[in-house]
């Protein structure tokens, strides 16, 4: 295998920090395996132009990444406010639906929701501002909620609304969300990251409308609330993958049960053999210098640790100051540690068909001989995302398609490297062709022992094998 090969992937997300060419060309070559688009700040135009880029700049350099368009979701917000609204512990303060005005005794804002005082029971908490202003209700009607404020703070405009523990009656997707996901899927878009995934049928709405745009886009489904964690297990199941977002998570839980929450959701993925990405503050004090924290290292090193397919930066790419230092961060602590990571096999998860099982003994071998890796052929992309859920460290899987949109969605899944060939009518001249390829580009050397997993024609009937071969 290559010096630089590593299992887990890394996301970057784009924005005025790393737009250019240059900048954008230098991220991926220096590793980044897929490029998020947050729809948070973003319009349609700027989505076109940045697949645009995106690919084109990807060819340039030789080396290609997926695209993950990351949608806003059910998100309440407070109104616009001429002027921040200064609150001290104690105040009262009041919420009200757009389509009423304020009480006038109290200061107040208007929410985009109009639902919320019917979702609040008194004794409820309504945190303001991603979690800085922390308030109690006290009273409502059907257009107001009354709080006191618990711990003080300035609401400016727009500011972000979190009901922890809150059975909220949002759709899973808004009207804006289904522009974006039109605008990403006529661009091309390989991965949508659904925001707030309370329940596995949000997962089916977002797949019914992929459907129906012919769209085969991939669904990571963004854990960031009670109500996910609640139904982790069902929502693996409908999505192609996990986000941990750590960002809402953190104040939408007790934050100090974030760690065994993520390593629930984890664990989870492992059993199911879906991806899981760990986001938000891996190295979030790189926005503003070169080094990442003590605290950092070892966030990032937990979630190598804990084997996540993919670690994630937001601000560190969008608007810091070190964007490329942050991948470079990310890559070095990457290379230490993984190489200290047990190579036991996930026993987590159940293997049901019996080609599965032929990847668990692929694997087995494989990690037996040594200086090996596993060449796997796929048009579903099945096979790669399967080898990579049985955590084979040490074993890269070198996954060969024909398929450019499956060539990209193989780029998340852990110690996967894809590549795009035409396949042969002759499995043998496929498998010959994978294998030169491979040791042109380095990934081998004459004498190296792979393990090949193909289909076979035995007199008439095509079967499935798994094959010891030798580098010459
Ligand atoms: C998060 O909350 O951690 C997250 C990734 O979502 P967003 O950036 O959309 O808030």
């Amino acid at each position: 295998m290559r010096p630089n090969y590593r299992h887990t992937k890394i996301i970057a997300t784009l924005g005025p920090a790393t737009e250019s060419k240059e900048q954008l060309g230098r991220l991926i070559k220096a590793g980044v395996d897929m490029m998020r688009l947050n729809m948070a700040h973003a319009s349609h135009q700027w989505v076109a132009d940045a697949m645009w880029f995106i690919r084109e700049v990807s060819t340039e350099v030789g080396r290609h990444v997926s695209v993950m368009m990351d949608v806003k979701g059910p998100e309440i917000r407070t109104a616009r406010v001429a002027e921040a609204i200064d609150l001290k512990a104690g105040d009262h303060f009041e919420f009200h639906i757009e389509s009423v005005g304020p009480t006038g005794d109290i200061p107040a804002v208007s929410v985009n929701y109009p639902g919320l005082p019917g979702d609040l029971d008194v004794g409820a908490t309504v945190l303001v501002d991603s979690g800085l202003i922390r308030m109690r209700v006290l009273g409502k009607d059907e257009v107001r909620v009354r709080c006191e404020v618990l711990t003080p703070g300035k609401i400016g405009s727009k500011r972000h609304i979190n009901l922890p523990g809150v059975k909220v009656n949002l759709p899973a997707l808004t009207s804006k969300d289904e522009d974006d996901i039109r605008a990403g899927v006529a661009a091309g878009i390989d991965f949508v990251a659904l925001s707030f995934v309370r329940q596995a049928e949000d997962v089916e709405t977002l797949r019914a409308m992929l459907d129906s745009l012919g769209s085969s886009a991939k669904i990571i489904a963004k854990i960031e609330d009670q109500a996910g964690v609640r139904n982790m297990e069902a929502i693996i199941r409908a999505a192609d993958g996990i986000m941990v977002a750590r960002g809402d998570l953190g104040i939408e839980i007790d934050y100090h049960k974030l760690p065994l929450v993520q390593t629930q959701l984890v664990q989870a993925c492992h059993a199911e053999g879906k991806p899981v990405i760990i986001a938000t503050h891996l190295l979030e004090s790189m926005i503003s210098s070169p080094m990442p924290t003590r605290a950092e290292i070892s966030d990032v090193s937990n979630a190598i640790r804990e084997q996540a397919d993919a670690v994630m930066l937001s601000g560190e790419t969008t608007t810091g100051a070190y964007p490329l230092e942050s991948v470079q961060v990310l890559k070095d602590i990457i290379g230490s540690i993984e190489p200290s990571v047990h190579g036991v096999l996930n026993a987590k998860i159940q293997l049901r068909e019996p080609k599965t099982k032929m990847l668990r003994s692929a694997a087995v071998l494989a990690q037996e001989l040594g200086q090996s890796g596993i060449v796997v052929f796929t048009r579903s992309g099945y096979l790669g995302y399967m080898l990579g859920a049985l955590r084979a460290r040490g074993v890269p899987i070198y996954a060969f398609t024909d398929i450019e949109s499956i060539f990209r969605q193989l780029t998340l899944p852990w110690g996967v490297e894809p590549f795009l060939m035409e396949f042969s009518e002759d499995p043998e001249k496929t498998i010959l062709n994978a294998m030169a390829y491979l040791k042109r580009q380095g990934w081998c050397s004459p004498g190296n022992w792979l393990v090949v997993i193909t289909n076979a024609l035995a007199s008439d009937k095509v079967i499935d094998t798994l094959q010891l071969r030798q580098v010459e």
